[in-house]
């Protein structure tokens, strides 16, 4: 008999996060799912009670709710709101190792997965 797993939800959401939101940080993960969360739960009350679609306070929620994900969770709202690199991904950085000035990706924000991904964008 084969056994059925069953994923908790806290193993769901730390899969999600490390499949599409490694650009954020756990933090800002979660944040971002409730905001989620709240933007469904305005879809299930307009089911339930009927609203039609051209309501304002549901077009003003709706639209908030979608504009506050768009600021600061997705990876281009993340870029622009970066203090760091100012929202290119890469820093012009002193490598103290190695001692050398070399093009680093910006840590803060995580657009570029590697040091090597941040160098090619900015040449
Ligand atoms: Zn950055």
């Amino acid at each position: 008999m084969k056994l059925k797993v069953i994923e908790t939800d806290m193993e769901y959401l730390e899969r999600k996060h490390q499949q599409h939101y490694k650009h954020l940080t756990w933090n800002e993960f979660i944040t971002n799912e409730k905001l989620e969360l709240v933007y469904v739960a305005i879809q299930e009350l307009q089911q339930e009670f009927n609203i039609p679609d051209d309501n304002l306070h549901l077009e003003n929620a709706f639209e908030l709710t979608e504009d506050l994900r768009e600021e600061h969770f997705t990876q281009e709202g993340l870029r622009m709101n970066c203090e760091l690199c100012k929202g290119v991904g890469w820093i012009d950085t002193f490598n103290t190792e190695d001692r050398v000035q070399e093009i680093q990706k910006c840590d803060d924000c995580n657009i570029f997965k590697t040091d090597k991904e941040a160098r090619e964008e900015e040449l």
